[in-house]
């Protein structure tokens, strides 16, 4: 039988035997008490064994139980067999004291049977035929005790035979029963094995599940982890889509336009946007796009941090150029200044120098700054493709713009030509009259050319053509003016917003330093006089078409007035 169902089965039955006991001893109590037997040492007899089977119950089925329960496989049978053999002899002993009356005959007789019972259930022997002789035997042994103890000294053959007779009627009854109740408990174990197995079966299975779902989550997990992943992987790819897009549009624009400045505008303002700067400042040394002093340009999240920018870069670009790598340099990583530059600045965890060069020759830089941590963790790939994409549009704009300059621009004298001034000069006359200001124009000429041309060749009139017109570009930028090579020797100084009587002033002053230059050429010294005519509009001439015509005019009267001399506009008689 399963161990498991003894157990089972024992700790159910340890109860019933106590309920059992009492009982029986409750009968022999009250078998005293009505009378039925005179002896009182009977019922204490009984009654002490009922206790001592409670006791040995105690200690043979809880004890034992306790250590079936952890060795799992031994049981106590002898025990329990030497225990059966104990008890039907106690109980059938008790008849040997005194004689037993009906009811406690009745009530020992079923005790034996009840013990006997127990051991055959309890140590497994269903049909063994030998146990079953045994066990009848003893049963036998038992009730003869009991028998002749009670009617002993009265029988004589007929009640022996008689007494055989119903021993045998009473054994074949118990030998059915005991049929009946072994095929009962074998069917009992049989039906408990199997569900055992079952069940034994179903905690495999359901073992199996647990694994399995384990698993499931484990790989659920993993799968989680891998989408996290594909997550940000897809995060990083539209970044830098979205990078390579905005690369696109910029070169875009770039090609479209030769205007440097504005160029260097479109692309920090886009990585702004892109990456999200705190602020982004770019410098051009001057020279670079024909600029004569260093551009540079600040967009900033912070308007404080602007003038801190603006200051630092230009030490920033010293330093890049001293140290002298294409690289970028780390000015600051997460609020660890590496070099005393920006500390000013508001807002600044991370800043780095991106030098911009052309043929390995820096020509600027660029500074990024942000106030988050581990701002440039994905690298500087972005910055740097923008301000290579930005060098490369500059070459380009460059390109035209000195081609530009080239078409606009005398190549003796390096002023404006006289084609340029057709194209410009509307728009200065459109722009005067809108803004009401004065337009005046001075034109010059040099007085007896030909004869230094004559006299000391053309290549000593050049260098007196180029005298001159370094002095009229001088004052144009003194003053704010245009100088033309308005002819071969003929130039022109255009000042807006002047009006007469200072523009006559400035003309005096460039023709005295034209006349005390001394041009050497070779071993020559040679000097000119220029003369000049002076139109003003409004203040001499009404109409502004007229404003270089009438200086024209001015010119010939100074001309045929001696030369050397500045004429204005209908003052010509002064
Ligand atoms: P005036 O005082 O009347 O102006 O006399 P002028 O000799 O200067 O006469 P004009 O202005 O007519 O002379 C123009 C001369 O300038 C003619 C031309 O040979 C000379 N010329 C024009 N362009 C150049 C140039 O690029 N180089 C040289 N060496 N001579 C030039
Ligand atoms: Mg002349
Ligand atoms: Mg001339």
């Amino acid at each position: 039988m399963s161990n498991d169902f003894k157990i089972e089965y024992l700790k159910k039955l340890i109860k019933f035997n106590r309920g059992i006991y009492g009982a029986f001893a409750g009968v022999v109590i009250f078998a005293r008490e009505a009378d039925i037997t005179k002896s009182t040492f009977l019922v204490f007899y009984y009654v002490s064994a009922c206790v001592l089977f409670a006791l040995a119950d105690q200690y043979l089925f809880v004890y034992k139980v306790k250590t079936s329960e952890k060795n799992d496989t031994r049981y106590p049978y002898k025990l329990i067999r030497i225990r059966t053999y104990i008890y039907v002899l106690l109980i059938s002993v008790g008849s040997i004291i005194t004689e037993l009356k009906h009811i406690l005959l009745l009530a020992a007789f079923l005790m034996c049977i009840y013990t006997l019972l127990q051991d055959i259930m309890l140590c497994d022997v269903f049909n063994y035929l030998s146990n079953m002789a045994r066990l009848l035997t003893v049963m036998f042994v038992a009730t003869a005790i009991i028998f002749f103890a009670r009617f002993g000294r009265q029988l004589d053959g007929i009640w022996i035979l008689t007494f055989v007779f119903t021993e045998a009627i009473v054994l074949i009854i118990i030998l059915v029963m005991y049929d009946i109740y072994c095929w009962t408990l074998k069917n009992l174990d049989n039906r408990y094995t199997k569900l055992y197995f079952q069940n034994s079966d179903l905690l495999a299975e359901n073992e199996k599940l647990v694994e399995f779902r384990e698993k499931v989550e484990k790989v659920n997990s993993e799968i989680n982890f891998q989408k996290l992943n594909l997550t940000k992987a897809n995060d990083d790819l539209e970044k830098s889509n979205e990078e390579s897009r905005s690369l696109i549009e910029m070169m875009k624009y770039f090609s479209a336009s030769f205007d440097v400045e504005k160029n260097v505008h479109v692309m920090i303002e886009n990585i702004m946007k892109i990456k999200k700067a705190g602020s982004v400042g770019f410098l051009i040394d001057k020279g670079v796009y024909m600029n004569d002093s260093p551009y540079l340009d600040v967009i900033s999240a912070s308007e404080g941090s602007i003038r801190y920018i603006k200051n630092d870069l230009y030490d920033i670009y010293s330093a890049i150029k001293r140290r002298n790598s294409l690289e970028p340099l780390v000015l600051c990583y997460n609020y660890d200044y590496k070099y005393p530059y920006l500390t000013g600045a508001e807002n600044v965890c991370n800043a780095v120098a991106f030098p911009a060069y052309e043929n390995d020759n820096i020509y600027g830089v660029m500074v990024v700054t942000s106030s988050k941590y581990e701002f440039f963790l994905n690298g500087y790939s972005f910055y740097e493709s923008s301000v290579m994409d930005f060098t490369s549009a500059l070459i380009s704009d460059r390109l035209y713009l000195v081609t530009e300059d080239m078409a606009k621009k005398d190549g003796l004298t390096k002023l404006y030509n006289r084609v340029y001034f057709n194209q410009f000069y509307p728009n200065y006359k459109e722009e005067v009259v809108s803004r009401d200001i004065s337009l005046t124009v001075a034109m010059m000429d040099i007085d007896h050319f030909k004869n230094i041309n004559d006299t000391y060749g053309h290549l000593a009139g050049d260098e007196v053509i180029k005298m001159v017109a370094s002095v009229d570009d001088k004052y144009a930028k003194l003053y704010g003016g245009t100088a033309v090579r308005f002819g071969g020797e003929e130039f022109l100084l255009i000042l807006k917003d002047t009006g007469v009587s200072r523009a006559h002033d400035i003309l005096e002053s460039m023709h005295k330093e034209i006349i005390e230059s001394v041009v050497e050429f070779e071993d020559l010294k040679i000097q000119v006089n220029v003369s000049m005519g002076l139109a003003s509009y409004p203040e001499t001439c009404s109409k502004v078409d007229d404003v270089v015509d009438r200086a024209d005019q001015a010119l010939y009267y100074s001309k045929e007035h001696g030369r050397g001399r500045i004429t204005i506009d209908g003052k010509e008689g002064e």
